[in-house]
């Protein structure tokens, strides 16, 4: 018998808007929290940064958002959509029409989604989750929230919750080396930084290897002195990358000194002005009162059935948005028709005990393969394989190839330290 929930979703950047609109879709009563005054998450730039750029002060101001000002997707318009709602066609949009646009116009698109889906009606801004408890049973949930201008916590409860908060915001800095407090240079994480310009003429050490540390070191490498990468990697090659005058790769940082010295694990060292961490986030729930349901063991939410639901108290808490290396969009629109149509009693999910072995035999098979716990929710060569479990699941046909063998090639390129970051203007669309 189809049911109808009353759910609170948190967050209304793509995970949370994409989950509303499902939700309200299966006929649920729908309320979105929302501690910021608009949508869009992620892809609101913010000029701003955190307070302590490391993140080492506790009661540091922290600021959402990650962009830097230059910033252009690294997917290009045809995996950037929903299946019936796609990514406009640059003929069709007034603003950035480039295949890999910047911020605004995904914003401009997501504000639109919000507001032809109906969801805007049902966000509650400047609502920020401070706390979310289970009650007697699985299905009470107790939300409470503040709003900047009121001292006062406010309360309602829900038979569900969807966890919608992003991941962009709480970051690792890695316990890079002996000698960092007497360090006299200027450090900071990726996730604060905006613009290039303080890097002018300075000899920069990027700790890191993924998509932030390539972007960010090409564009730095423009004004500054000289940029020098970091990699625990062992499949890299130390020395000056091809295609750059002043961009080297290295090992690990080894060890800093007072004088600026910065030596490297494989015996180089030079004196650097500064170290930006391109070290990745933390996933971080702390709204959540769980005790053993779910918890975060290194960069591991678990236990959790198919990285969406904790078996104990599924369906009625669920996570949209925790796999990355995937087509992010499309896998937030599955993971939300998943939720909606477990929670109307359109689809079942199998019993407590079978999705706990699940979750193990994920877990096993991370083991034997040498896949490290942090790296729990990267998708990768399997994104395939998950992607078209939730379409199956939801009665919808797997995702097309093409769009997969797309994401692929492009990951090579966003990877690549050799490439100068053109393959987002020399990107052919169509082919
Ligand atoms: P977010 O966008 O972070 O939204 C979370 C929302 O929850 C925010 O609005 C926040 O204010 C709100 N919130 C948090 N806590 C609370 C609370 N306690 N109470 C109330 N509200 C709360 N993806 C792509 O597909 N293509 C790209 O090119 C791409 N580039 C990226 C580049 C960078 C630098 C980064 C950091 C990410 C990029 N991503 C990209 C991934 C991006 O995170 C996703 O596209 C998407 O924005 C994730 O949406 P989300 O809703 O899960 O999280």
């Amino acid at each position: 018998m189809s049911r109808a929930c009353k759910v609170a979703v948190i967050g209304a950047g793509v995970s949370g808007l994409v989950a509303g609109r499902e939700l309200l879709r299966e006929g649920h009563q729908v309320v979105v929290f929302e501690k910021a005054d608009r949508v869009g998450g992620t892809w609101v730039y913010d000029p701003r940064t955190d307070s302590d750029p490391v993140g080492l002060d506790p009661f540091r101001r922290v600021v959402h958002g990650s962009l830097y000002a230059s910033l252009r997707t690294n997917l290009p318009r045809p995996l950037m959509g929903f299946r019936d709602y796609p990514f406009p066609d640059p003929s069709k949009t007034p603003g950035d029409r480039r295949a890999f646009p910047g911020p605004e116009e995904v914003l401009r698109f997501i504000e639109a989604f919000a507001r032809d889906s109906g969801v805007l009606e049902v966000v509650r801004f400047r609502a920020e989750v401070v706390r979310v408890a289970m009650g007697r049973r699985n299905d009470e949930w107790m939300v409470e929230w503040q709003t900047e201008a009121e001292a006062e916590k406010k309360k309602e409860e829900f038979e569900a919750v969807v966890v919608c908060n992003g991941h962009h915001t709480e970051f690792r800095r890695l316990q890079v080396s002996v000698g960092i407090d007497r360090w006299p240079g200027k450090q900071v994480h990726s996730h604060n930084y905006r613009v290039p310009e303080p890097f002018r003429d300075q000899i920069v050490v990027i700790i890191g290897m993924g998509a932030s540390a390539c972007d960010i070191s090409k564009e730095i490498s423009k004004v500054a002195k000289e940029v020098h990468l970091a990699s625990r990697s062992t499949d890299i090659e130390a020395g000056k990358l091809d295609g750059h005058i002043n961009i080297w790769q290295h090992s690990m940082v080894d060890s800093v000194h007072e004088d600026g010295k910065v030596d490297f694990v494989d015996g180089s060292s030079l004196i650097a002005d500064a170290i930006i961490y391109c070290t990745g986030y933390k996933y971080n729930f702390p709204f959540l009162e769980m005790d053993d349901t779910v918890n975060i063991d290194d960069n591991r939410v678990g236990p959790l059935y198919k990285h969406v639901f904790p078996p104990r108290v599924a369906p009625w808490l669920s996570f949209v948005g925790l796999p990355y290396k995937t087509i992010i969009f499309r896998m937030l629109e599955l993971q939300s028709k998943w939720i909606a149509q477990v929670l109307s009693n359109k689809i079942a999910l199998p019993p407590e005990e079978d999705m706990i072995t699940s979750v193990n035999n994920l877990y096993l098979q991370m083991e034997e393969t040498g896949k490290p716990k942090h790296h729990t929710h990267s998708l990768g060569a399997d994104k395939a394989e998950y992607m078209n479990y939730l379409a199956a699941e939801v009665g919808e046909p797997p995702i097309e190839e093409w769009r997969f063998q797309m994401y692929d090639t492009l990951l090579e390129r966003i990877y690549s330290h050799h490439d100068d970051g053109g393959y987002r203007d020399e990107w052919d669309v169509d082919h």
